[in-house]
Formats: structure tokens, C-alpha cells, sequence
């Protein structure tokens, strides 16, 4: 499989080369030159396998010339093995032909762990074959950091750091990520906000000489291969509720438009979706367009949902480049007047045609609130913030209630005790086993100031396995 740029300049990549990279070289990102598709005989006969088995069969065709099938296997088997559930991804029902995906039974609580579990694995296999080492750097507002420090600690040939704002993740976020003790493992905890912690990641990767020569990866969902993983959980879900046979539905919480980009390509694969809801909070770039082909930037809130604050939606270019018959000079002009004025719109017909298949609502910290309240009072379950954002536009945008509804269970609600707390619900959330004494684990963490060159000088002084690069 070979992997081009959404912006056409870049040279074409195999599998392991996207995997090391981070943007293109053209400033685009990678998708695969050829979409695998499937019929509906092969998705047919994929009922009732195990997730990892699943996960084999879908995303084979995006690592054929990388990676060895029983080499892939393994590794697959490894990755969902660590789930505390034993169908990974199980679905929970709400209401009639309505469910929630429950993706938070990885090691963080969260769905990113699906994609960052495997990433690490990849990353080592790929590295160890290779003879190189490499070094992570990444900025977090909470979940990512802790989904890729569980991801990577194994790793032999890898050395993470992860910013996060000081003072400025929750408890249960920050102590996911600086309990884990590691050679390998650099927690930093930076005296600024989110933007200034990405935007020394950025930096970094624009002018590397820090790193002398070790290469720089990226853990975020610009990295190929976590949207590769996230496209087998809506195969999961729709083989359990009668797919490929019956067509589902999938309302999914969105910020950075990487998980529901997944259920486009899935669809775009052979799987029978008939509608995808983008469920943003308040930061409504994705909203905007859908309901009214505005793609400006606004400033940024702060939400109960925080996982989904953003201003403008890294993966969203890559719908673009679809919607523009994949021409990459299209999507570059695009782009650059993004950059300089803040905002586009596309042509009618490609926006229409968009709308076929997607839907979307704008969720306020109040209907999050309530929804969670509402739920809880009909089932008992609680949700996360994030997961309540999905159901409260699966129940406004859906179009057939003869389609099963499948919302994204994004997280567990003990992450994000707040929210629940102002919904009302009274019933404590525990911290399931493998996490009960979080608080009671020792912390590490070095303190920096938002100073580019002092993160880059720790970098280099701990890069090799706690030694200087
Ligand atoms: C990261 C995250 C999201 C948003 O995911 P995108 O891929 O940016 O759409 C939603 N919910 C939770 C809990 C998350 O951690």
C-alpha cells in the first residue's frame, strides 16, 4: 500500500515510512492511495470473530509490504489483549435501536487507546527491524498523553516526552501520565496553556538540529496509522447489530474530526453507513460547515468536553481532499487561504453531496448537562461528557428509527467527574481495578517554563533513554 499527500507535492511513502512520518513534507497529510474496498460476502463472514482477528482482516491491506501477516497478527492479538473487556469494544444499549460503543476499556479509560496501544507496538516492530531509535514528542490536553505514555512504555526504541499545561489537566489526567515510571518516559509539565505546548511541538518539528539527528515522530491523529485503527471499531459494531445486511448509523463525538473520519473511510471500504453525525461541543468549526459551509475560525472555549476543544480540525483536510476528487492543488490553495484570511467555504454541489451522508449539531455545556442527567434517569448509565455530546445529536439528527443508532463511547465518566457533578447524578464513580490506587502512586514530572529552547535542551539531555542523545 502506498500513501500520498493531501496536498499533492510530497513523495508517495509505504506503510512504515507514514508510520515514522508527521505531516508531509507539502504540509499535507498522508491518506492511502487506494482505499482497500470489500464485498459484502468477506464483511459477511466476518461475524462473531474476535476483535483482534476482526482488526486483522480490515486493516491487513493498509500494511501489506510492511508487515508480515503472522508478524501483524501478533501484534494485533497483543494490542486488544490488554482491554479489560473481553469483546473490546461492547455495545450498550440506551434505547430502542439506540447504543453506545463503550471505547473506553483500554488501559487510559479513553478511545485513543485503540489507536496509540497499536502505535507503540508498530512503532517498536518497525524500529527494532530498522536498527533506529526515535523520539515522541507531543502536547496534551489530557487524553492523548496518557493514551500514548501507556502506548509507547514498552517500547525499546522509543523515548516519549509529553507536554501538558501546568496545573491545567485534571487530577485523574495528570496522574495517568506521570505514575508511569519509565527510562523512557518524560513527563513535562509546561508553565503556559495547551496552545503554547503544541505550538512548541510544532516548532520542534519544524527545525529538529536539537534532536541531533534521532528522528521525531507524531502521536497525534495526523499520524496515519491511529486513524487506521479507529476504522475496525465501526465493522465491530455494525456486524453486531446486522450489518453488512442492514445499514447503521453512527453519531460520533468530534473535535478533531480523526474518529468520525474513520467511519467515512469504513464506509468508503464496503461497510453500509448511512449516516455519520458530527457531534462537536461549543468549538462548532465542524458544525459550521455542515450545517451552513462556513469553515472559519473562531476562539477557542473552554467546555466540560475539553477533549474536543479546539478552534480548527486537523484531520479535516482529509475529507476535503476527497471532497475535491483527491486534487491535492486544490487542497493546498484551500488551505493557504485558510491561513491568510481564517476561513472558506466549498462549491454548493461538493458540500451537497457531503450532506448526503453527514449530519451535525453544536451541544451546549447545559444540554450536555442535561442529557447526562436524562440518561442516567432512563438507564442508570452514567456518561462521560464527551459520549453525552454524541447522544444528544444522535437523538436530534437522526434520520430512520428503523437504522440501529450507534453513538461513540469516547470515555469513561470517572475521567471527567465534573460534568458529572453538575448533571446531578449522585452515584459515585469508581476507579475500575486496575486504577484504584492512582492516587495513592508517586508522581513524576519535570516543571519548565514556556520556553522552547529549555524543552528542547531537556530533550536532548534525556533523549536516549534518560541519557543526552
Ligand atoms: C480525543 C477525544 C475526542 C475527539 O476525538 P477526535 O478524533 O478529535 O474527533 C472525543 N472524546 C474524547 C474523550 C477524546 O479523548
Amino acid at each position: 500500500m502506498r500513501y500520498i499527500s493531501t496536498r499533492g507535492q510530497a513523495p508517495a511513502l509505504n506503510f512504515e515510512d507514514v508510520l515514522l512520518a508527521g505531516l508531509a513534507t507539502d504540509g499535507g497529510l498522508y491518506v492511502p492511495e487506494n482505499l482497500p474496498r470489500f464485498t459484502q460476502e468477506e464483511i459477511a463472514s466476518w461475524a462473531g470473530l474476535p476483535y483482534h482477528e476482526l482488526a486483522f482482516r480490515v486493516m491487513r491491506p493498509f500494511v501489506t509490504g510492511s508487515i508480515p501477516d503472522a508478524d501483524f497478527k501478533k501484534i494485533l492479538e497483543e494490542t486488544y489483549g490488554v482491554f479489560a473487556h473481553s469483546s473490546v469494544a461492547p455495545l450498550r444499549q440506551l434505547n430502542g435501536n439506540e447504543w453506545v460503543m463503550e471505547l473506553f476499556h483500554g488501559p487510559t479509560l479513553a478511545f485513543k487507546d485503540f489507536a496509540l496501544q497499536l502505535l507503540g507496538r508498530l512503532l517498536d516492530y518497525v524500529l527494532e527491524k530498522r536498527g533506529e531509535r526515535v523520539v515522541i514528542i507531543g502536547a496534551t490536553s489530557g487524553d492523548t498523553g496518557s493514551a500514548a505514555i501507556e502506548g509507547c512504555r514498552r517500547c525499546e526504541n522509543v523515548d516519549i516526552f509529553i507536554l501538558h499545561p501546568n496545573k491545567r489537566v485534571s487530577d485523574v489526567q495528570r496522574r495517568q501520565m506521570t505514575t508511569i515510571f519509565g527510562e523512557n518516559i518524560h513527563n513535562i509539565a509546561i508553565e503556559g496553556n495547551f496552545d503554547d505546548c503544541q505550538e512548541m511541538v510544532k516548532n520542534s518539528f519544524a527545525d529538529q538540529g536539537f534532536l541531533k539527528g534521532t528522528r521525531l515522530v507524531a502521536v497525534n491523529s495526523i499520524n496515519w496509522a491511529r486513524i487506521m485503527a479507529q476504522i475496525v471499531y465501526y465493522f465491530h459494531a455494525a456486524l453486531q447489530l446486522g450489518g453488512p445486511a442492514r445499514s447503521v448509523a453512527f453519531s460520533v463525538p468530534t473535535g478533531n474530526f480523526g474518529d468520525i473520519f474513520a467511519g467515512y473511510l469504513a464506509r468508503n471500504m464496503g461497510l453500509p453507513i448511512s449516516q455519520l453525525i458530527v457531534a462537536t461541543n461549543r468549538n462548532d468549526i465542524l458544525h459550521r460547515f455542515m450545517s451552513g459551509n462556513q469553515y472559519v475560525k473562531e476562539t477557542l472555549h473552554a467546555t466540560l468536553s475539553p477533549s474536543m476543544d479546539i478552534m480548527v480540525s486537523s484531520n479535516f483536510e482529509r475529507l476535503l481532499f476527497d471532497m475535491h476528487g483527491r486534487n491535492g492543488a486544490a487542497i493546498a490553495e484551500l488551505m493557504s487561504s485558510f491561513k491568510q484570511g481564517g476561513g472558506f467555504s466549498v462549491a454548493e454541489d461538493r458540500w451537497t453531496e457531503t450532506r448526503k451522508l453527514f449530519d451535525s449539531l453544536a451541544v451546549s455545556d447545559e444540554q450536555t448537562c442535561e442529557t447526562i442527567a436524562e440518561v442516567f434517569a432512563s438507564t442508570g448509565e452514567v456518561l462521560d461528557p464527551h459520549t453525552a455530546i454524541g447522544v444528544k445529536a444522535a437523538r436530534d439528527c437522526r434520520r430512520s428509527l428503523d437504522t440501529p443508532m450507534v453513538i461513540l463511547g469516547t470515555a469513561h465518566p470517572v475521567k471527567f467527574p465534573e460534568a458529572v457533578q453538575k448533571a446531578g447524578v449522585g452515584k459515585a464513580l469508581e476507579l475500575p481495578a486496575h486504577l484504584s490506587d492512582l492516587f495513592e502512586r508517586d508522581e513524576r514530572c519535570t516543571v519548565l517554563p514556556n520556553d522552547l529552547k529549555a524543552m528542547q535542551a531537556f530533550v536532548s539531555l534525556h533523549g536516549n533513554r534518560g541519557k543526552p542523545l
